[in-house]
């Protein structure tokens, strides 16, 4: 058998594993419980995001071996915005190694909004790479001859994640780019003190392509699920990120991950999680799965509602806390064999 096909096969033989899954039934549950929900508001500081349906919903699970579940828009294609902003680091991180990344961008939470002008001026570096800041700075150390390359890695890192080709929306970058006088300051502001190199502009044009970048929801289960499996992406056998770098970009996202609810995060539902604007949430659970939702309402905080509620319920009902002990409810690993049914 040729490997195409005998990967073939895996795929036919995961999918009627997670057909006959629990995890199936939950997680069409859970898009029927929160479907109705109508709080929170789509993002419209652009056309292009103001766009989005807010009806559209999708859950996706895919296991550390490669099984997808999933429930409802799962193929919706939006742009990754700030959940980039992990991947990114851990492409510096491999460029540069901890430490002199460490030396340019901070890893403690600030508990503003993700785009407050603020900079930790003692150390002379933003504070976290998940806040703009940060991630403008962690542009800024993606290296390359040239500025097209210094892209086509980005978008070469992010294919392997997904395990498919991915690619900018012109589009949103424009519109990006064309409002980003916020980010721009930022930039500027990181100049002025010296944090970030005097390419700062072309920085900035790397982090506007960066949050350009569409994916949907099933693409966000399989780059969460990469980092679930030590940098390895179940689906292709791909190594995305080296492993060493791989508990760094879990820890940042724990702690500052979800915006200025990143702290409450932590402490109710415990995961590992990144969220963008346009509503999409990536979560990994370490050594089990990666989770992508997506539904483009969002909070005061800008994190997806129906997402939230979904993470909630998730980490509740099957103890996906990162510091739980002693849970007695139903293991999250039965709920991906398939159901007895004698
Ligand atoms: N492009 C947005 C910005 O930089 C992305 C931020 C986000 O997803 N929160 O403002």
């Amino acid at each position: 058998m040729s490997k195409a096909d005998s990967s073939d096969l895996d795929a036919l033989v995961n999918k009627m594993k997670s057909a006959a899954s629990p995890l199936r039934t939950v997680l069409r549950e859970l898009y029927d419980k929160y479907l109705p929900l109508r709080d929170g508001k789509v993002a419209d500081y652009i056309p292009e995001l103001a766009k989005a349906d807010p009806g559209s919903f999708g859950i996706t699970v895919v296991t550390k071996d490669g099984q997808v579940f999933s429930a409802g828009d799962v193929k919706q294609q939006f742009t990754i915005q700030s959940i980039s902003k992990p991947f990114v680091f851990g492409l510096a991180l491999e460029m540069h190694g901890r430490d002199y990344v460490l030396s340019k961008v901070g890893v403690e939470p600030t508990g503003e909004a993700f785009n407050a002008i603020v900079l930790d001026e003692t150390s002379n570096r933003p504070f976290n790479p998940m806040v703009n800041s940060g991630a403008v700075a962690t542009a800024d150390l993606i290296e390359g001859k040239d500025f097209p390359e210094r892209v086509s890695r980005l978008i070469a890192m992010f294919s392997r994640y997904c395990g498919r080709p991915v690619y900018v929306d012109n589009t949103v970058f424009m519109s990006e780019r064309a409002t980003g006088h916020r980010n721009r300051a930022i930039g500027h502001l990181m100049l002025n003190f010296g944090m970030v190199r005097d390419r700062i502009e072309e920085s900035l044009e790397l982090y506007f392509q960066q949050c350009s970048m569409m994916v949907n929801c099933h693409d966000l289960a399989v780059m969460g699920a990469t980092l679930a499996n030590g940098g390895v992406n179940p689906v292709t056998g791909e190594r995305a990120l080296e492993q060493q770098y791989v508990k760094y970009l879990l820890s940042i996202m724990l702690s500052c991950g979800m915006y200025d609810y990143a702290g409450e995060w932590a402490y109710r539902v415990g995961i590992p999680s990144k969220s963008g604007v346009a509503g999409g949430i990536v979560a990994v659970v370490p050594g089990v799965a990666g989770i992508g939702i997506y539904s483009p309402p969002l909070d005061a905080k800008g994190n997806s509602v129906r997402g939230i509620k979904v993470f909630e319920e998730l980490s509740e009902r099957f103890g996906l806390h990162a510091f739980e002990t002693g849970f007695t409810g139903p293991s999250f690993l039965d709920q991906f064999k398939p159901a007895r049914t004698s």
